[in-house]
């Protein structure tokens, strides 16, 4: 699928009394920008000029600042617009006074309404890993539903430069972060666009969060806007690798309520430095000292997240370490079974092996949690994220560049 766009643009207007409705049908009203004079329904636009950034990349009071920055007035129906696009995903239905329609039409004509096009990777039982369109890349978005709850997990960054061993992100570097639009729009899409049931939001997709920290906490204003998509914070969890300043900037200025994730994935430096290279430059005690801090508001906790592989980290010796390590610490522990990838380097632990480790973290005071790894046919289930035909593109590309004879 291309980037939205509409085929046509219709505006039908219906005299009610004084009321004028005023229904913008067939949005979503893209690329306004590169049309010039087109005539819905004997509305003339002269010239169509986008003069501000994506109204997905805005909360409700950005996005009326910079109205009232270009034109001078109309912030109530600045507000107006702006909920009415998050909440319904088009301009159907919006109604104004028959005096406010020119300075609608103005509005409409300055804000950027652009989504990037998807397409539908793989659906089956429920779970769809849909890719977005950035330019010539693509970034992977995964819906999971979980019994009456359904889940998205979205993306931060095509590919990662964190270079954990065991994913198959990480195998691809890092091509680009994220804008706060194109964050957004993986939700915009899932809900407005593919009209699907999104109850949570995990950032565990392509990339680690915390080395886009910048848009992420955009996004994160965006995803929670009262007036937009609503997303309570309770309902988000942003996962990282254990960056430890940006856990600190996470700690000091996010909402209390948001959830953060953490993936230690094992129990001692020895071995999380050969499976993450993160841990070279923060190590597991300075890892925990942030998580400490972080769990100073007795409102917080944290999620673990500990990827099981076969004879590297599945023992019970690590459980005791593990359960040593995160005393003292607020936390949950989810066990994620290492799922077999394309190129295969870790083996899944045994399931009896899972059983014992999971009883042993409990046996020593954790709530912990094995999750069953649904969408694994599809590479969409943790760590697996990393299209393998983004990734021979990228091959090929590199290829090229360093061999640019080669025909
Ligand atoms: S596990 Fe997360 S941080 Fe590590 S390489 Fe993969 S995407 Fe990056």
């Amino acid at each position: 699928m291309r980037k939205t766009r509409p085929s046509a643009f219709s505006v039908v207007i219906v005299l009610n009394r004084s009321l004028l409705l005023f229904l913008v049908a067939s949005a979503p009203i893209a690329q306004l920008d590169r049309v010039s004079g087109f005539e819905p329904d004997g509305y003339r636009f002269e010239s169509c000029s986008v003069q501000m950034s994506s109204i997905l990349s805005h909360t409700q009071e950005s996005f009326v600042e910079r109205i009232f920055s270009l034109l001078g007035k109309g912030k109530v129906h600045a507000r107006l617009l702006y909920s009415h696009w998050m909440k319904m995903g088009s301009l159907e239905g919006l109604e104004v006074e028959p005096q406010a329609r020119p300075l609608l039409e103005e509005m409409i004509r300055l804000t950027d309404f652009s989504v990037p096009g998807h397409r539908v990777a793989f659906e089956d039982d429920g779970t769809v890993k849909f890719l977005v369109e950035l330019d010539s890349l693509e970034c992977e978005s995964v819906l999971i539903p979980m019994k009456a709850k359904s889940t998205l997990c979205i993306s931060s960054q095509v590919g990662c430069k964190m270079g954990c061993t065991f994913c198959e992100t990480g195998r691809m570097g890092l091509l680009r972060s994220l804008s706060v639009r194109e964050i957004v729009s993986q939700v915009f899409i899932a809900k407005r666009v593919m009209k699907k049931r999104v109850d949570n939001i995990v950032f565990m997709g392509m990339g680690e969060p915390f080395d886009n920290f910048e848009a992420v906490m955009g996004a994160l204003d965006v995803l929670t806007e009262d007036a937009g998509l609503g997303f309570g914070p309770s309902r988000i969890t942003v996962s990282t690798s254990g960056l430890v300043d940006q856990i600190d900037a996470f700690t000091e200025r996010a909402d209390p309520a948001l959830h953060l994730a953490v993936s230690v994935n094992a129990p001692n430096d020895a071995i999380r430095r050969k499976i993450m290279p993160v841990n070279r430059q923060w190590d597991m005690a300075a890892l925990k000292r942030a998580m400490a801090r972080y769990c100073e508001n007795p409102r917080r906790e944290i999620l673990i997240e500990y990827v099981l592989m076969k004879g590297i980290n599945d023992s019970l010796e690590c459980a005791d370490e593990l359960a040593h390590y995160l005393r003292g610490l607020r936390v949950k522990v989810n066990l994620i079974p290492y799922n077999p990838q394309s190129r295969d380097r870790f083996a899944p632990p045994d399931e009896a092996v899972v059983d014992a480790f999971l009883e042993r973290m409990r046996a020593r005071g954790y709530l912990t949690l094995a999750r069953r790894t649904k969408g694994q046919k599809i590479m969409a289930a943790c760590g697996q994220l990393g299209n393998l035909q983004l990734r021979r593109k990228i091959f090929l590309d590199r290829s090229s560049q360093s061999h640019p004879g080669c025909a």
